[in-house]
């Protein structure tokens, strides 16, 4: 059924940019023999999903979003598919996103853009918008992101579901392509709370093939999304950041959360008001550190490991081929990540700009935990406006830049977050989402919030 659903409507929505119906309908088929054999299946077995292009699918094409990966298999699985499969959940296929998951719209994809169920004309959010309409559109009923400054939750914000950033190092990176590896996380998508715990389960725990990876046991998710359900915060203490607010923010996406924040009151919640400094410098940090990790992870595309060669007619260089290859091969904004990272990592400047950024990442740190001293979770809008058109923002980076405002501390703290539904903007009628965020390895707490306020 759902095969059938992408054959109607991907057309105009074009989250996915391979289907992989041979595959997803033998998965299906084993889980249906399984069972017939008497064979115990997990909790997800059979359902099926959707996942982010950047994720190692063994001989299943696998391209970031971009056309220097264009027609690489994958020889092995990363861990987060390994796991997907192991639980017996059918994967439909890989979804679109910015290249190299660097942009807040998936306008940055190699393959053309992906479009807002919600309506056609605007952007589903990226990078990972691929993965978040392809649930707003009910192509897939959980589907898999990365998040690195907010691509989980602002394209889960901006198409009405679900989408989670668990701590940094609770999923493994392994087999993900690295853009930032000391922000990168990946995560649930879905449509309810319930269901994102569920999936969060399944893909999150040790993985020895991951130096990052946390080796604490997995956050009881599931059992809090179930606690939330009865719909009682008594006990709760909320801390509403104030440095969320004011210019920037549609007034639309402000009364929403001020509603959102009336609503968990309701619930027995207590609430105050913290305030993070350092926050405002959250931005600019972030867009220090992670072109400074691209540039260097992006390295590794050098026209003779994977993908596209380009002026390979044995009259040029290897350092020539690899020169065109690469000018090919990345569109503009991997270029110009790259060249800020190359910049700001370079003798002379390092202590000014990367240097700089790092401190500003302890400041901010600190600031969550005095905040989580006093509060159990933080509460902020996930974006300051609803989806934007099409086309709106690809002339100017900054603008593009701070659709992740709210949701980029948290990338820098390395805790959990995440974006759940919070009504429709009464400015546009289009979804706002509501952040919660929880220190680290405490994502059960934001999840009981979560379905709570649901
Ligand atoms: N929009 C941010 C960026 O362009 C975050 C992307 C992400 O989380 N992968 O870097």
């Amino acid at each position: 059924a759902h095969l059938d659903r992408i054959g109607e409507v991907d057309g105009a929505v074009h989250a996915f940019l391979h289907v992989d119906a041979e595959g997803a309908l033998a998965a299906a088929k084993k889980v249906d023999d399984d069972v017939a054999a008497g064979v115990e299946v997990g909790p997800l077995a059979g359902v099926p999903l959707a996942l982010k292009d950047v994720f190692a699918t063994e001989g299943v094409p696998t391209t970031c979003g971009s056309k220097i990966l264009e027609g690489w298999r994958p020889p092995y699985d990363a861990t987060v598919t390994r796991r997907l499969k192991e639980a017996g959940i059918v994967i439909l296929g890989k979804t679109n996103m910015d290249e190299f998951a660097m942009g807040s719209s998936t306008e940055n994809s190699a393959y053309g853009p992906t479009r807002n169920p919600w309506d056609t004309d605007r952007v589903p959010g990226g990078s990972g918008g691929g993965s978040s309409a392809s649930l707003a559109a009910f192509e897939a009923p959980l589907a898999i992101g990365t998040d690195t400054g907010g691509s989980i939750r602002q394209p889960g914000s901006v198409t009405g579901t679900v989408g989670v950033k668990p701590t940094y190092g609770g999923v493994s990176r392994y087999g993900l392509v690295a853009f930032s590896s000391s922000l990168d996380q990946a995560g649930p998508c879905a449509r309810t709370v319930l269901d994102a715990a569920l999936l969060h389960e399944v893909i999150a725990g040790h993985d020895p093939l991951d130096s990052t990876s946390v080796d604490a046991p997995v956050p009881p998710v599931v059992a809090a999304a179930r606690e939330g359900a009865n719909g009682d915060l008594s006990g709760v203490r909320v801390g509403v950041v104030t440095q969320f607010s004011g210019e920037g923010y549609q007034p639309g996406v402000l009364r929403s959360f001020e509603a959102a924040v009336a609503q968990l009151k309701q619930l027995g919640a207590e609430v105050v008001e913290v305030s993070c400094p350092s926050f405002d410098y959250a931005l600019p940090a972030y867009y220090l550190i992670a072109p400074s990790e691209a540039s260097s992870n992006l390295a590794r595309f050098d026209a003779m490991r994977y993908g596209l060669r380009v002026g390979d007619d044995g009259t040029r260089s290897a350092e020539e081929v690899m020169s065109l290859t690469r000018e090919a091969g990345f569109g503009p904004e991997v270029k110009r990540r790259i060249m800020i990272g190359t910049y700001a990592l370079s003798s002379g400047y390092y202590d000014a700009y990367y240097g700089s950024a790092q401190k500003v990442r302890t400041l901010i740190s600190r600031e969550f935990d005095q905040a989580f001293a006093t509060v159990d979770v933080l509460v902020s809008p996930t974006t300051p406006t609803t989806a934007f058109r099409i086309g709106e923002r690809t002339g100017d980076p900054m603008a593009m830049y701070k659709a992740d405002l709210c949701t980029i501390p948290a990338n820098l703290a390395g805790n959990a977050a995440m974006s759940v539904p919070s009504g429709l903007s009464d400015e546009d009628g289009l979804p706002v989402g509501l952040q919660i965020m929880a220190p680290a390895l405490q994502d059960h707490r934001m999840y009981r919030v979560a379905a709570a306020y649901e």
